[in-house]
C-alpha cells in the first residue's frame, strides 16, 4: 500500500481523527493502488475551519505584494514539479498525458496570474461632492472561504479557487474530490514550501457528506465556492445561502455545438469530436449534443463516426483517450448508451467497452456517436459525463437555436458556420455562460470570466480573470471629510 497522504491543518500534516484511510486506484488498471488518503470526518473539517479562522486576520493584514510573492513562489515550485504532477494526474484521474500536462500548466499559470493580481488589488478613487474630502473604495477579503472541488480537473479547479482566494487575503479550507486528491495536496505542499503562514490554507480529504457538509455549514465560514454536479451543488447553495454565506456554485452542462448549412461538415466533425471526446468526455464543457442542419448532416455524421473509430483508447500515458475515472462513471455511461438505444437512437460508432490487453482491466469506454436523436430523448437532455455525442438533425438555424436552448443547462455552446449573421445571432440568442464561434465547447482562457447560466451555475459570481477575485473581496466605500 502506498504512503497515506495526510490532511494539512494549521501548518501540520496530520492523520484523520477517524484513523481511517481510503485507497485511490489507477482507473486504467484498477488493481494498482496509487495512494491512500485520509478518510476524515466532520471533526477534522471543524478543526480546519478553526485554524483558518485564527489565521484570517493576520493574512488579511499581510500586504498584497507579499501575498503575491508567496503565490509566485508556489507557482515556481509547481513549475519545477511539472513532470511528477503530470504523472500523478494521469495515474489518479486517468487523463491522456498531453491533457494532464496541459492541466498542470494551467494550474501553474493561474498561480502566476493571481500573484500579480495580489500586488495590484485596488479600489477606486472618485471625485467627492464636498470640499476637503476623499471619496474612495477599498477592497478587503470576505473572510474564511470553503472550497469544494470535483475530480475531473483535480489540479486546475483547486488552483482557480485557491489562488484568487489567497491573493485577496482569505484563509481557506479546501476539500478536494476523493477520487483524485493527490495533486491538490501537492499544491498545499508547494504553498507550505513557499512560506504560506500556518492555518492560511487547510486541506481535508474525505466524504463530501461529512467533510464537505461540515465546512458548508460551519458558522466561521464566510464564503463557499463549489464546483461539481448540479444535484450536490444546488443542495450546497441552499444550505450556505440560508446561513447567510456568500456562495458560488459552478455545475453540470449539456453543451451543444450547432453545425450550420454553411459549415464544412468535416471541419465541424473535427471540432465536435475534439470537444466531445477530449478528456474522455469528462469536462463540464464537453460537447454532448451536435445540432446539425439537414443539408450537411449525412456528411457530418459519417466524418464524426469515422473520427470516433480512429481514436486510440488506452492508458493515458501512451494513448489518445484515457479511461473514465471510476467503475461507477463507466457504468453510468454504459447505462446511458443502453437508454439511447432503447429510446430509438441509431448507434453509429462505439457503444461499448473496447477490447484488447491494454484495456481489459480499466474503466474504458469507446467514443460513441448516436444519430437520429430527438431533442426529448434522455441522451439529448441529461449530462452523461462520458465520450458520447448525440447528433440531432434540424431543418433551419432558428430550430437549431431553439433546440440548443431547450435544456435546463447553459454552460458552453458553440456554432460552426461560415455565415456572419448566423454567428452573431447565435451569440445573441443562445442561453449559455460561454459562447464560441468556430471553436469547440471545451477550452478556456484563464484571464476571462467563466461560469454558466440556468442549472449550470448559481449565477452569483463568475470564476477566473478579474471576475474571479470579486467573489473573495468585499468593497467598502469611504467618505473621508478631512
Ligand atoms: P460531485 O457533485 O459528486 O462532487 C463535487 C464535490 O462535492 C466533491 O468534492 C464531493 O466530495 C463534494 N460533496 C459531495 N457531497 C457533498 C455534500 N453533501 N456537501 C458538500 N460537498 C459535497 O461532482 P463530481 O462527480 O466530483 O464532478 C463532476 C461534476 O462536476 C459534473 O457534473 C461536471 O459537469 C461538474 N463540473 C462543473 C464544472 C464547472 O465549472 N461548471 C467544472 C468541472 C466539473
Amino acid at each position: 500500500m502506498a504512503k497515506p497522504n495526510r490532511n494539512y491543518i494549521d501548518g501540520e500534516w496530520v492523520t484523520a481523527s477517524t484513523d481511517e484511510t481510503v485507497a485511490v486506484h489507477d482507473p486504467a488498471n484498477p488493481d494498482d493502488v496509487v495512494a491512500a488518503y485520509q478518510q476524515s470526518g466532520a471533526a477534522d473539517a471543524a478543526r480546519a475551519v478553526e485554524a483558518a479562522a485564527s489565521a484570517q486576520d493576520d493574512w488579511a493584514e499581510t500586504p498584497g505584494p507579499t501575498r503575491g510573492k508567496t503565490l509566485r513562489e508556489a507557482g515556481a515550485i509547481l513549475d519545477r514539479q511539472k513532470e511528477a504532477l503530470t504523472d500523478a494526474l494521469v495515474a489518479e484521474e486517468g487523463k491522456a498525458r498531453p491533457e494532464a500536462a496541459g492541466e498542470v500548466q494551467r494550474a501553474i499559470d493561474i498561480f502566476y496570474y493571481f500573484a500579480s493580481k495580489a500586488a495590484d488589488l485596488s479600489g477606486t478613487r472618485k471625485a467627492s461632492s464636498g470640499r476637503d474630502a476623499n471619496l474612495y473604495t477599498r477592497k478587503d477579503p470576505v473572510g474564511v472561504a470553503a472550497l469544494i472541488t470535483p475530480w475531473n480537473y483535480p489540479i486546475a479547479i483547486p488552483a482557480w479557487k485557491l489562488a484568487p482566494a489567497l491573493a485577496a487575503g482569505n484563509a481557506v479550507v479546501l476539500k478536494p474530490a476523493s477520487l483524485a486528491p493527490g495533486v491538490a495536496i501537492a499544491i498545499a505542499e508547494a504553498l507550505e514550501e513557499a512560506g504560506l503562514p500556518d492555518g492560511v490554507l487547510n486541506v481535508v480529504t474525505g466524504p463530501g457528506s461529512d467533510v464537505g457538509d461540515e465546512i458548508v455549514g460551519h458558522e466561521a465560514v464566510d464564503a463557499v465556492s463549489f464546483t461539481g454536479s448540479s444535484e450536490v451543488g444546488e443542495m450546497v447553495y441552499e444550505r450556505a445561502a440560508a446561513a447567510g454565506k456568500r456562495v458560488q456554485t459552478e455545475l453540470g452542462g449539456k453543451n451543444p455545438t450547432v453545425v450550420s448549412a454553411s459549415a464544412d461538415p468535416e471541419e465541424a466533425a473535427e471540432i465536435v469530436a475534439s470537444g466531445g471526446f477530449g478528456t474522455t468526455g469528462q469536462s463540464c464543457t464537453a460537447c454532448s449534443r451536435a445540432i446539425v442542419h439537414e443539408d450537411v448532416v449525412d456528411e457530418f455524421t459519417d466524418a464524426l463516426a469515422e473520427r470516433a473509430e480512429s481514436i486510440d483508447v488506452g492508458p493515458g500515458n501512451a494513448h489518445e483517450m484515457g479511461p473514465q475515472v471510476s467503475a461507477a462513471e463507466l457504468d453510468s455511461t454504459l447505462e446511458y448508451i443502453e437508454i439511447a438505444e432503447d429510446e430509438g437512437a441509431t448507434l453509429l460508432a462505439g457503444g461499448g467497452e473496447p477490447e484488447g490487453s491494454a484495456v481489459e482491466n480499466g474503466h474504458f469506454v469507446e467514443p460513441t456517436v448516436f444519430a437520429d436523436v430527438s431533442p426529448d430523448m434522455r441522451i439529448a437532455r441529461e449530462e452523461v459525463f462520458g465520450p458520447v455525442i448525440a447528433v440531432i438533425e434540424v431543418g433551419d438555424f432558428d430550430e437549431a437555436v431553439d433546440v440548443a436552448n431547450d435544456i435546463e443547462y447553459g454552460l458552453s455552446a458553440s456554432v460552426v458556420t461560415d455565415d456572419h449573421t448566423e454567428a452573431n445571432r447565435f451569440v445573441d440568442e443562445v442561453e449559455s455562460g460561454v459562447v464560441k464561434v468556430n471553436e469547440k465547447t471545451t477550452g478556456l482562457e484563464l484571464h476571462v470570466p467563466f461560469g454558466g447560466v440556468k442549472r449550470s451555475s448559481s449565477e452569483t459570481w463568475r470564476e477566473q480573470g478579474d471576475a474571479g477575485l470579486e467573489f473573495y473581496t468585499i468593497e467598502t466605500t469611504v467618505y473621508d471629510n478631512y
